[in-house]
């Protein structure tokens, strides 16, 4: 009887803590995958009956299922499940009320069948969907954005979260952007021992955001503050929206060799400054497709930008920052060897806003994970960031122009 005593006690907990909540959402409690001779099937079980929505990418192959925002409550075990032409898949929120699913495929293969089974005995609804391998030419016939959601997933309306324009001119205070990497439906790098990527740089975002603002000299934008996702488009929104001072995206990666560890600033360039800058830019840079965005307008917005001369000054300001920053990261804890480096990230491009990409240290390195899961890294990382915020502002007067060093 135990168990129905909890629920009682959460279920008064949630009713005392939230009454005008509506009803919970849906839950997505278990994902199967199976080859049925020449199909593999996939099936999700549901709570309740659900609007779903499927449709198909290229490039690389995957399908995206849209649900109104549900809970997923699937079992470690169970998120790794893949058979046949299911090579993997992702979860978690898209956008404020809707939820997402991106099932990663091995090859090009088409929906045979769908369909929402009812509850049966023990069974709630389970969605079920017949994949059978079909030729590229054929996929790309049937594949892309649906057309009534085209408009709605292309805009960055959509995923641009509130920002309070008037919040700057009171005080002029300076207006830092923390952008946690990630999130939602996409996690970014694992590590070796399971920590999300998402979930790390959001907690170090949260503990930045209160280090800058207990200082009182800064407003504080947050990206994201939750766990969800938002387009690269989105990101650079926030910063040229609250007219940023300064733009700092935080990010905990991988990289081949888990022997690599310690932290190292980027800023953007055209041209990568190493190889392994190049490589990460384009992983970070894959976010939208790994979340299933329509990028087919975004062609313009990463390439016209780019390169334009009124972009230099704000480079330059970028630079600086990163060029206080090392050296704090350096007082907070292990840095790469060369611990500043340039390349194409598409979420440093606001041309009027500076902007720097910190990645804190390697997840696919067992030391860096396990003490970035610590409180007393995340202060001192915080903290250090913090200090190197101040010092950039104390020496640039503002106005983002490179000033002498002392
Ligand atoms: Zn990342």
């Amino acid at each position: 009887m135990r168990w129905n005593w909890h629920r009682l006690i959460l279920a008064f907990a949630l009713a005392l803590a939230a009454p005008a909540v509506a009803a919970p959402p849906p839950v997505v409690s278990d994902v199967r995958v199976a080859q049925n001779g020449k199909h593999t099937r996939f099936v999700l079980n549901l709570s309740e009956k659900v609007d779903f929505e499927i449709f198909t990418l290229a490039d690389p192959y995957r399908i995206v299922i849209d649900f109104p925002e549900v809970a997923w409550r699937l079992d470690p075990a169970a998120t790794q499940a893949s058979a046949g032409l299911v090579k993997g898949f992702r979860f978690g929120l898209f956008k404020p009320g809707r939820s997402r699913m991106v099932i990663d495929l091995a090859s090009p293969a088409s929906i045979k069948n769908k369909f929402l089974l009812p509850p049966e005995g023990e069974r709630r609804y389970r969605l079920v969907l017949d994949l059978g391998q079909v030729a590229r030419k054929e996929y790309l016939t049937t594949s892309g954005w649906p057309t009534d959601t085209h408009a709605e997933s292309s805009s960055p309306a959509e995923t641009e979260p509130e920002v309070e324009m008037a919040a700057r001119a009171p005080a002029a205070k300076r207006v830092v952007v923390i952008d946690a990497g990630h999130g939602g439906v996409d996690p970014g790098a694992t590590g070796v021992d399971g920590t999300h990527e998402k979930d790390l740089v959001l907690s170090l975002a949260k503990a930045l955001r209160d280090a800058l603002e207990r200082s009182g000299k800064y407003v504080v934008v947050m990206s994201r503050d939750s766990d969800i996702f938002l387009s690269l488009k989105a990101r650079v929104a926030v910063g040229r929206k609250a007219r940023a001072d300064l733009f700092i995206s935080l990010h905990a990666d991988s990289a081949p060799g888990s022997m690599v560890r310690g932290a190292s600033v980027y800023t953007l360039s055209e041209r990568a400054s190493d190889k392994e800058a190049e490589a990460l830019a384009k992983s970070e840079n894959q976010s939208d497709i790994i979340a299933g965005v329509d990028l087919t307008n975004e062609a313009d917005v990463v390439t016209s930008i780019l390169i334009d001369l009124a972009q230099r000054e704000t480079k330059n300001s970028a630079v600086k920052f990163a060029q206080v920053l090392v050296p704090e990261l350096q007082r907070a804890g292990e840095v790469t060897q060369k611990s500043h480096r340039f390349a194409g990230f598409v979420v440093l491009k606001a041309p009027d806003v500076p902007s720097v990409l910190v990645e804190v240290g390697y997840l696919s390195n067992r030391q860096d994970e396990s003490v970035m899961n610590t409180n007393r890294w995340r202060k001192r990382m915080a903290d250090s960031i913090a200090r190197a915020v101040d010092r950039y502002f104390r020496t640039s007067r503002g106005d983002h122009k490179a000033e002498a060093e002392p």
